[in-house]
């Protein structure tokens, strides 16, 4: 372990959730504990089309390091993946393919819709393209810019860390989630 000299603290890695404290113990709820473990442990499924994939790269390198949040375990197989981060133009032709890949991750699971093109469409209001992936599955978070800076992505990641910290334990099985997913006809 790494000796720093007095006067510099100690980087801060994760805030210690609410609970009670006294010398020698934390307690906290069972709740908060997963929460803490899920927000920090997030295995990213980058579902990259065009050039706001390209942000994605600069956020995921040594100089913005996704890393640091715990996210640097990319999944490219639905199943080992709990974040579906859509970075890019989708094609009317491609949205079957993204929502499969979405009813194919485990739950508990999340979404980022990462710049204009995912989020709304962006400036490609045509025929061919979808305006906005929440038509066919459910958005968590909404990453503007066109493309957004890997400043923006990481605001997006941090954002759902907040939800996912933050989640009832119980929000799966509840009513309106199961509502949501019937209005996008998933079980
Ligand atoms: S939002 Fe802009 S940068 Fe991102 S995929 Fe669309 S056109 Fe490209």
């Amino acid at each position: 372990m790494a000796i720093l000299p007095s006067n510099i603290n100690p980087p801060i890695i994760t805030e210690m959730p609410d609970g009670v404290q006294g010398k020698g113990y934390f307690a906290t709820s069972f709740e908060k504990a997963v929460g803490l473990a899920r927000k920090n442990s997030i295995w990213p499924l980058p579902f990259a089309t065009s050039c706001c994939g390209i942000e994605f790269m600069a956020t995921m390198g040594a100089h913005y390091d996704l890393a640091r949040f715990g996210s640097e375990r990319l999944s490219f197989s639905p199943r080992q993946s709990d974040l579906l981060m859509v970075m890019g133009t989708i094609a009317k032709k491609m949205g079957p393919v993204l929502r499969e890949v979405y009813i194919q991750m485990a739950e508990p699971k999340w979404v980022i819709a990462v710049g204009a093109c995912a989020s709304s469409g962006g400036i490609f209001d045509t025929y061919s393209v979808l305006q906005g992936i929440d038509r066919i599955i459910p958005v968590d978070v909404y990453v503007p810019g066109c493309p957004p800076r890997p400043e923006q992505i990481i605001d997006g990641i941090l954002r759902i860390q907040d939800l996912i910290g933050n989640e009832h334990l119980r929000r799966r099985s509840s009513k309106e989630y199961d509502d949501l997913m019937h209005s996008y006809n998933m079980e």
